[in-house]
């Protein structure tokens, strides 16, 4: 057997603080040592969690007892016309450095870049450009698998799943990460992508790469006002070319304001924009100008830039917010944090009602910041430790609101082990039944990635 790394104590979380434990953690070096972990793990009952980079806010990675598979040597990258081949554990950054040498990027861009190429196809990760080229599991060309009989498998994009299955209506999100995706006429790539280490280990994926265009805008719009930028959102979402666009509230903009102390006293409210440009005298430019003027934006105070260097400080600043809140929700215990998304035409509706509830119930003790774009907004409460139950009842009602207005209570992140409740919410014991016969089907004794998507 693979030899396992010396300290374990890595594994036995995630982001997200959810703790845990195992006996022995496994890195093999390549499909055939893969390969025999499971077919021991399966042949001595052994729950088996794959570890991808643990930047996951769910605990899906983390296990509870069993053992751990770890894909981190799982490193090779070949950079091909429009698309890469690469190892399940190659991190995004890789993948976008690797990229960027031959003028070509991945689409979605999620804010952590420390994630793993396996670990974002399992969750099917968005990120701020998915706005404009949808989740990881749309990138996704090919796939190698493992599974737990030892079998290794792989499957092309529009391989059709070849074993009888249930039916589950998807929501009308531009993003799910709910659960099985189980569509009529469903492909393995559609079953694998989101499926959070339960079906199979992923051991390499081909990805959809990106042109990158002859030159980009990249800008932090300030507002002075929430309702503003919302305003924008409606009138700039449909603009061509527009690859990105993020938002940050006034209570996001003031977490980050120690730290990035020129930043105005009158921005209350910010999008984040990248648009595609023909060149850098591109009159799209100009049009900017206007669209900022229209929307009353505060043109003087915002950030522009046409760099990648420019591009990779605006991402820092975005990325700022949420390292800022996963650590202080993992200091204080008490960070509740969604990754609802709602259909695209509800999301006035429903950041209006996130606003309203949360002023209510915890006055400037929340944020709500993210991929408004794709009306995926995460909504922080940072409540004091007494008020925990507050807010969990508060994030339950936000729930059901979502589904109720056609959403998803998981849009990027996935269930893992610490949402199950809210996969009930959404879906009906008999959909989440049809979900648990493919999870059986693939892995009868059910080992893998045990308590993730499904209480256990
Ligand atoms: C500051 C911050 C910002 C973030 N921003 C975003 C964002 O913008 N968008 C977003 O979607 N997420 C975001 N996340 C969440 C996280 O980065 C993603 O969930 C990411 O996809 C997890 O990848 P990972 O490699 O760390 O996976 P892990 O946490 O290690 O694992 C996640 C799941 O994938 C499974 N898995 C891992 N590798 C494999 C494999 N090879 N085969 C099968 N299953 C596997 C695991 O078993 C587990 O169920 C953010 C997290 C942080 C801390």
């Amino acid at each position: 057997m693979p030899a396992a790394p010396t300290d374990i104590s890595p594994f036995l979380e995630d982001a997200s603080g959810y703790r845990g434990s195992a006996e022995r953690v496994f890195a093999p070096a390549d499909v055939a040592e893969v390969r025999a972990i499971a077919s021991e793990a399966s042949g001595r009952r052994i729950p088996l969690t794959i570890a991808g980079a643990g930047t996951g806010l769910t605990g899906a990675r983390v296990p509870r007892g069993g053992w751990v598979v770890s894909l981190e040597r799982f490193r090779q990258i070949e950079i091909l016309p429009g698309r890469a081949r690469c190892g399940a554990g190659v991190l995004l950054a890789e993948l976008q450095a690797a990229a960027a040498k031959t003028r070509q990027f991945p689409g979605p861009n999620p804010t952590e870049s420390a994630a793993s190429v396996g670990g974002a196809i399992s969750t099917n990760a968005g990120g701020a450009r998915s706005f404009r080229y949808g989740p990881m599991g749309r990138q996704v060309l090919a796939l190698e698998v493992t599974f737990m009989d030892g079998r290794t498998r792989r499957y092309e994009r529009g391989d059709k799943v070849d074993f009888p299955y249930r039916t589950v209506p998807a929501p009308r999100t531009t993003k799910n990460a709910a659960g099985y995706t189980l569509h009529p006429d469903l492909d393995w790539v559609e079953l694998f992508s989101g499926s959070e280490g339960t079906l199979g280990i992923v051991t390499e994926a081909e990805l959809q790469l990106y042109p990158e265009p002859p030159a980009i805008l990249s800008g932090v719009v300030f507002f002075p006002s929430e309702e503003l930028a919302l305003d924008a959102v409606d009138f700039w979402r449909p603009v061509p070319g527009l690859r990105l666009l993020e938002s940050m509230d006034a209570r996001a903009l003031d977490f980050l304001r120690p730290k990035y102390t020129g930043m105005s006293a009158r921005a209350r409210a910010a999008l984040m924009i990248e648009q595609d440009l023909a060149s850098e005298d591109d009159p799209e430019i100009d049009r900017w100008t206007e669209r900022l003027a229209v929307q009353s934006a505060l043109e003087e105070d915002s950030w522009f830039g046409f760099t990648a260097a420019d591009r990779e400080r605006f991402r820092e600043f975005r990325h700022a917010l949420p390292a800022i809140t996963v650590d202080l929700g993992r200091r204080s215990g008490v960070k509740f944090s969604t990754d609802f998304a709602v259909p695209l035409e509800k999301n006035r509706e429903m950041y209006t009602y996130y606003r309203q509830r949360c002023e209510e119930t915890f006055p400037g003790r929340y944020t709500i910041f993210g991929h408004i774009g794709d009306a995926n907004v995460h909504v922080n409460l940072l409540p004091r430790p007494e008020d925990a139950d507050l807010a969990e009842r508060l994030m339950e009602d936000f729930a059901r609101k979502v589904v109720a207005l056609g959403g998803t209570v998981a849009a990027e992140h996935g269930i893992g082990k610490q949402k199950t409740n809210l996969l009930k919410l959404m879906y009906s014991a008999d959909e989440i039944e049809a979900m648990k016969e493919v999870k059986r089907h693939l892995d009868p004794q059910w080992l893998l990635g045990q308590g993730n998507i499904f209480e256990f």
